[in-house]
């Protein structure tokens, strides 16, 4: 049986107490006194930390406030600027979506990011989790606010037998049962904290959590059975060919379409990502090609095979060509630094 209102104090004396303390939130005591959060800031650390570890998102956080300390100067940004900055965050059509968001911002609302619910779903990228979150926090809106981690958290404190992907309505229900008025948004962030600390997914420290009393996986002892999950399919493999031209400390780029993976970002030529091509007619027009190793790269939905192959020219002809390699995604990086061990920085000698 859940109490739900002891539950609720229970999680809140916690976070009080023992909350993590994170550049872009407010804690308790400051909220006490009248100190409210930034929803640009929240809604920045939200987009940059989903599918990755805070440690990894914080420096992107603060490399952006001060280069977009507003929404509007995000806005008025160059969206390769901020496409480069994103770089090694993945998820690219995020920062499509980031800088898009921005515009709207400005221009539909003035420059003051909204704050309740409905408004923030109509934005672009802006989904339930993100919404209810900004809501939540820089409005006290009583929001469900259900990311994976508190998916976990809540199939726990249930037992919930439905496995995901297919349980999860049930889940945010459950967890819409839990939700009042009382501080909810102290409340969403314990939870988040809950979930992103002690409930881990393989080794909860239930000895320490605040719900122990109420959990019925711990109660059978069967905490990680949850939540349940659909048997996994194997990740498809898709294998190809990128092809590296230097030209001294440069390499030749090119800007992906917008439309498909890593859409808008620069990258090195590549032939399509499928079964390996035969031939090598898409390498940019370059004779005398070294093989220079192979990388592999993990997307959500396949894993990626590239054979990396490297040449050198004398003299840059049209095209782009870059030095400082940080701004290109993750998978491109691998493949120059692939070309680069063979070669050493500077190009083949
Ligand atoms: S008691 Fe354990 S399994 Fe249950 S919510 Fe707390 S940490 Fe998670």
């Amino acid at each position: 049986m859940h109490d739900i209102s002891k539950m609720r104090a229970a999680l809140l004396r916690w976070y009080d107490e023992q909350g993590r303390s994170l550049p872009w939130r407010v804690r308790p005591e400051d909220r006490a006194k009248g100190i409210i959060a930034d929803p640009y800031a929240v809604w920045l650390s939200e987009v940059m930390s989903q599918q990755t570890t805070l440690v990894h998102a914080a420096p992107y956080w603060e490399k952006f406030l001060a280069a977009f300390p507003s929404v509007t100067d995000l806005a008025n940004a160059e969206r390769e600027l901020v496409l480069s900055m994103w770089a090694g965050l993945g998820y690219y059509a995020r920062a499509r979506n980031l800088h898009k968001c921005a515009g709207v911002v400005r221009d539909d609302h003035g420059g003051v990011f909204p704050v309740d619910e409905k408004t923030l779903l109509g934005l672009p990228g802006i989904g339930p989790y993100t919404a209810a979150t900004i809501a939540a926090i820089c409005a006290d809106e009583a929001t469900n606010i259900v990311d994976g981690n508190v998916e976990r958290v809540i199939s726990r404190i249930f037992a919930y037998e439905v496995p995901l992907p297919k349980g999860r309505k049930g889940l945010r229900e459950l967890a819409g049962t839990l939700v009042r008025e009382d501080r909810p948004g102290d409340y969403g962030q314990a939870l988040m904290d809950l979930g992103a600390g002690l409930c881990s997914r393989t080794s909860p420290q239930c000895g320490l959590c605040p719900w122990s009393q109420w959990c019925k996986a711990h109660a059978c002892g069967e905490e990680t059975l949850y939540p349940k999950k659909d048997k996994k399919k194997k990740t498809p493999i898709r294998r190809g060919y990128a092809y590296v031209l230097m030209c001294g400390n440069k390499i030749l780029a090119e800007q992906r379409p917008d439309a498909g993976l890593l859409g808008g970002m620069l990258g090195v030529p590549t032939s399509p990502w499928g079964e390996r091509p035969k031939d090598h007619s898409a390498a940019p027009l370059q004779r005398n090609w070294e093989k220079a190793g192979e990388i592999k790269h993990v997307f959500t939905h396949f894993e990626l095979d590239l054979e990396v192959f490297m040449a050198q020219v004398e003299e840059m002809k049209e095209g782009i060509w870059v030095e400082d390699i940080s701004g290109l995604p993750t998978v491109f990086r691998k493949v120059v630094e692939c070309a680069h061990k063979k070669t050493g920085p500077a190009g083949p000698v």
